[in-house]
């Protein structure tokens, strides 16, 4: 039947028809919190490029858990700010480290919130990476020779820094990644934080084969029962800058493109989910979210693991953006990105608004 038997508007009439009708709902048990656990007492420090996102103290952790809790949130996702960074990401599976500690009094304060581990190592790496870096030397120096041949220095000293500076770019050109020993300390860290009372483990580093080495080291710890969120398909972007402020995580050189995705690659992208399925994942993540829309349509439609969906930081920082600059209405912009996402296929939503979408649902 079309046009005039057919009118779609009949249904849009009024707020009540169209929420009888409407085909995607949004709850708050649908959402997950992030939240940055820092050193020391009584700390709330607001990211200066995330409003009302903070870097909390264990303490302040505890209230802000107990809030989500009380709001009807279920879950928070939890990174960690260690007070010291090195090479072998000591802080990530330390049994003390900072997300433990928290984890531990979480649990200990705010017992029906199911906590969710962020498993990388970049928050606890000096260089902030997301494994084990390995500097390949460089195969020569002649660039960098050439550069003392081709200018006239005056001294010596300006020639050797000339030459130190090239030295170094080309080593900071030559780095590796190194995978399977990355793997062993994302197992480690992986035991240590569901000990401290982590009830879901979520890799997001993007080596190859973690998830089978966490599944496997958690076997082997007794914890048969721990739950693996992988973030299956995370995508290197832009999007994540605001987070590398709140998680102190940029890399101190080079980018995340030899080990996080090529936003261009579905295929690969249900290639990396089935992968991780293989290996023992139980729910699976698609981030960013909002650039991703498709990505998330395409696993939802092929895999029936529970579909979770990270609205990070730049997308948040966008819409607080615009929105204080009165470009925008915030409250709709949050419920619509938040709609869209659902609508996509996310069953699981992580988002800085999960306590303000929450106050608006309730
Ligand atoms: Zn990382």
């Amino acid at each position: 039947m079309a046009f005039p038997v057919t009118r779609l508007r009949r249904l849009r009439r009024t707020a009540e028809l169209r929420n009888l009708v409407s085909e995607t709902r949004l709850t708050p048990d649908s959402f997950v919190y992030p939240m940055f656990v820092c050193p020391g007492e009584g700390v709330r420090k607001e990211v200066r490029s995330m409003p009302g996102v903070c870097n909390l103290s264990v303490d302040e952790a505890v209230k802000e858990a107990r809030e989500v809790q009380s709001l009807g949130v279920p879950s928070v996702i939890l990174f960690g700010l260690p007070d010291k960074k090195d090479e072998i990401a000591t802080g990530a599976w330390a049994d003390d480290g900072i997300v433990q500690q928290a984890a531990q009094a979480i649990k200990r304060e705010v017992p029906g919130l199911i906590l969710i581990g962020d498993v990388c190592l970049c928050e606890y790496m000096s260089h902030g990476h997301c494994g084990i870096v390995k500097p390949a030397a460089p195969r020569s120096l002649g660039a960098a020779v050439r550069v003392m041949e081709d200018k006239k220095f005056d001294d010596m000293e300006q020639a050797i820094d000339e030459l130190t500076g090239q030295a170094k770019q080309l080593a900071e050109q030559n780095y590796e990644i190194v995978n399977d020993a990355t793997l062993e300390l994302l197992a480690r860290t992986s035991v240590s934080l569901a000990k401290a009372g982590i009830d879901i483990i979520a890799p997001s580093d993007m080596m190859d084969g973690r998830v089978g080495a966490i599944r496997k080291a958690l076997d082997e710890a007794g914890l048969i029962n721990t739950p693996i969120l992988s973030y299956a398909a995370k995508f290197a972007s832009g999007f994540y800058g605001p987070f590398r402020e709140a998680a102190d995580s940029a890399p101190q050189f080079g980018d995340r493109r030899s080990y996080q995705m090529d936003g261009a690659n579905m295929r690969e992208a249900m290639r990396e989910i089935e992968a991780d399925i293989e290996e023992g994942a139980d729910m699976i993540m698609v981030k960013p979210a909002m650039p991703y829309l498709d990505v998330i349509a395409e696993a939802h439609r092929r895999f029936g693991l529970p579909l979770a969906a990270y609205q990070v930081s730049g997308e948040y920082a966008m819409i607080e953006a615009a929105a204080r600059n009165n470009w925008i209405d915030r409250e709709r912009v949050m419920m619509e990105s938040l709609v869209s996402i659902r609508r996509a296929g996310a069953s699981i939503i992580l988002t800085y608004y999960a306590k303000e979408a929450a106050r608006v649902l309730g």
